[in-house]
């Protein structure tokens, strides 16, 4: 969401009072699920001490040159599900997002993914057992995805058909509903674009199920994105792969399998999405944060974790660590800058600010273990900036 703009200048970031309200921007748009070891939540989490203070303010980006965009990108979302008992916050929600909304809606545009079908009936697809689970969100969470400032929300994941073709079409209809781009079950539409402070910005979205586009399908990967890339200026791609758990925080090299899949082939799928033509690559379905990346001049994150998902995804340790990162493009697409901002979840809560700036610091590490000729820096306060600065 167009609301304020990243200004990194020689990598300092300039605070400045951000004028007007919340506006949604305006937009004109328009198998069998695999078994998934989500653990269920642990024990009681021990409390931790939060700041609830948001990130600095910055200028609004109306205010400045228009030559750059801010896009924030988070991980996994699951609200809250009906199935196989009710396990839902508060209030339908309405505290989900309560710490991390300004930064969402400032962005010019937020995308995240979406882990689980929004309906409020049907048969679960799955088998059940230790390593099978369903998600089930209730349609009237829909409104809180908007409110939060998301405009495009990737489906290509391993719990969108928990509830079958009635599930995802109930899905899209809430998310069509209020305004949020979606893409990446096969069959339905490859790719979305939208118009958004006289950009375009396109988006489709991978996964490892037969039930979504696959990333594992590099010829069908080129085709969707090369032609997307004829229909907008900047071109996003969501991604779910990879392991899962504690065990699965480094990114290998080649091709990954978790409880007998192919969960892809991360690094090849990136880069061969950026050859084909996107801008920003993000992944997310480790349940854990992985190392970021700037290639060809272009940014991407291999996990961003576990966003929001207070119950039935594990939050306890790293599972809880939920980033936000803010990325600025030129209107090339070229990565010019960003903040990776640390939110930690805690069971039966959303996403809340942390002062400590824990999942900026692993993304750190991991970043400097796997990444090798890195182009860019990260600070321990989770700024990104080009070794050329
Ligand atoms: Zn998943």
């Amino acid at each position: 969401m167009r609301k304020f703009l990243l200004t990194l200048l020689g990598g300092i970031v300039i605070c400045a009072a951000c004028g007007g309200t919340y506006n949604r921007k305006s937009a004109s748009l328009a198998e069998q699920a695999s078994d998934v070891r989500d653990t269920l939540p642990s024990a009681a989490q021990p409390a931790r001490a939060f700041s609830t203070e948001a990130p600095a303010a910055r200028p609004n980006a109306t205010a400045v040159a228009g030559d750059t965009v801010t896009i924030c990108v988070v991980g996994d979302i699951m609200m809250g599900t009906t199935y196989p008992r009710v396990q839902l916050p508060p209030d339908e929600g309405r505290e989900l997002f309560r710490d991390c909304g300004d930064l969402l809606r400032r962005a010019d545009v937020a995308c995240g993914n979406l882990e689980g079908a929004m309906t409020d009936g049907g048969k679960s697809t799955k088998r059940g057992g230790t390593h099978s689970y369903s998600f089930r969100m209730p349609t009237c969470f829909a409104p809180r995805l908007s409110e939060a400032g998301f405009d495009f929300l990737g489906l290509a994941n391993n719990h969108a058909n928990d509830f079958g073709p009635d599930g995802i079409r109930s899905t899209e209809r809430c998310l069509t509903e209020q305004g949020i781009g979606f893409a990446g079950i096969k069959g339905h539409e490859e790719s979305v674009v939208k118009e958004i402070g006289g950009i375009k910005y396109g988006f489709c979205a991978f996964g490892h199920n037969r039930y979504t586009l696959r990333h594992q399908e590099t010829g069908e990967v080129r085709r969707i994105i090369s032609d997307l890339r004829e229909r907008c200026d900047i071109l996003i791609v969501s991604f779910h792969g990879g392991g899962e758990g504690g065990g699965f925080c480094h990114l290998p090299d080649g091709r990954e399998t978790f409880l007998g899949e192919d969960r892809g082939s991360l690094r090849e799928f990136a880069r061969i999405s950026i050859d084909s033509g996107a801008d920003l690559v993000y992944g997310h379905g480790p349940h854990v944060v992985r190392a970021v990346e700037v290639y060809k001049e272009r940014f991407i994150a291999y996990s961003l974790g576990n966003f929001c998902t207070p119950y039935g995804i594990s939050v306890s340790g790293i599972n809880g660590y939920a980033p936000a990162i803010e990325v600025k493009l030129g209107r090339d697409g070229r990565f010019l800058g960003g903040k990776i901002h640390s939110f930690v979840q805690q069971h039966g809560e959303g996403p809340h600010w942390d002062e400590t700036c824990a999942p900026a610091r692993e993304i750190k590490s991991l970043t400097e273990a796997d990444i090798q000729g890195r182009s860019f820096f990260i600070d321990n306060d989770g700024t990104i900036r080009n070794a050329t600065e």
